[in-house]
């Protein structure tokens, strides 16, 4: 089985009540390629850095078995940068700087050896790209799952709501869904948003978990209640690579599936909130997932005695 990751590969600076993170590799599909190889190999990795973006980080993913055929290097220009500041609470943040610089003119070009692949993620970048994706690809993957957020709801609204129409599932957190939908209720914006195109909607709500929607069929699950959030940067990301790792591993993308692929999602992100950027990912052992998924289990497991 094989999957396609597209997305950013960028600098992060990052600022929470707990430290300053300094300039350190981030991404979209560097936090998913991070994550999902933890289930697939290879991961086809789509995306663009420039000269400045470290070697050893490059070969770290290839280590890991992510192709990097359909990652462009721009020699000669800066990699994208963004950084942000977190609020005490830890689930609002502000960015504070967004520059787009070799991602603002992305050309994606897909190369042969990925043609075919069955699993397709289109993390967060401009909707432009997630379509010329799709339509580079000349047999439609088994499932396309859509990443955005606000930003792009904020320059590109056109083209998003157009890659909306293409894809199957769409992960976005509580605001953003207010936000596309233009309805506070969250049960009201997934009706809304699940006749935009996608069959599936999953609406993520950072320490309180995400939500799952399907036609009339919602599922919950929680976020693990973690003694310290030390950076979140990332976790949207971690939980995607962790969702469809999960579907691509088991090639199985019925509702019932998607149910558990929600909670490795939300296990991988439990991981990434723990130190800055993505190096508590990049520590993580086998034994070390299962041993968390099974907190998981515990979390949510009970009996009852209907009256
Ligand atoms: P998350 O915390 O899951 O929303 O993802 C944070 C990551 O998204 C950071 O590593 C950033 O580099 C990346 N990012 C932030 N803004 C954008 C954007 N407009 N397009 C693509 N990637 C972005």
């Amino acid at each position: 089985m094989s999957l396609i990751v597209v997305g950013s590969m960028a600098f992060d600076e990052i600022e929470t009540p707990f430290g300053k993170s300094g300039r350190i590799i981030g991404g979209s599909a560097t936090f998913i390629a991070w994550t999902a190889s933890n289930f697939v190999q290879p991961i086809n990795q789509v995306s663009v850095v420039g000269g400045d973006f470290p070697q050893a980080d490059l070969n770290a993913l290839a280590a890991k078995g992510v192709a990097l055929e359909g990652v462009q290097i721009k020699k000669d220009r800066p990699s994208f940068y963004w950084s942000g500041k977190y609020h005490m609470d830890m689930n609002t943040r502000d960015t504070l700087v967004t520059e787009l610089n070799v991602l603002g003119d992305f050309d994606p070009v897909i190369p042969e050896s990925y043609q075919g692949s069955e699993f397709l993620v289109l993390g967060n970048l401009s909707p432009q790209v997630q379509i010329s994706v799709i339509n580079q690809l000349r047999e439609r993957p088994k499932l396309i799952v859509l990443d955005t957020m606000n930003f792009w709801m904020e320059v590109a609204l056109d083209d998003l709501k157009k890659v909306l129409t293409m894809v199957d599932v769409l992960m976005i957190n509580d605001g953003e869904a207010r936000q596309l939908s233009g309805e506070y209720s969250l049960v009201k914006a997934a009706r809304k948003i699940l006749t935009m195109g996608p069959r599936y909607l999953i609406i993520k709500k950072g320490e309180h978990g995400a939500l799952l929607f399907h036609e009339n069929h919602v599922f919950f699950a929680p976020a693990l209640p973690l003694e310290d959030v030390f950076d979140p940067t990332g976790a949207g990301d971690t939980f995607a690579g962790g969702f469809i790792g999960h579907l691509a591993k088991t090639k199985d993308i019925s509702f019932e599936n998607m149910k558990t692929a929600i909670i490795v999602g939300s296990a991988m992100a439990s991981f990434c909130v723990e130190k800055f950027g993505t190096s508590r990912l990049k520590e993580i052992t086998h034994e070390d997932i299962s041993a968390r998924l099974e907190q998981f289990v515990e979390l949510v497991n009970f009996d009852i005695d209907l009256v």
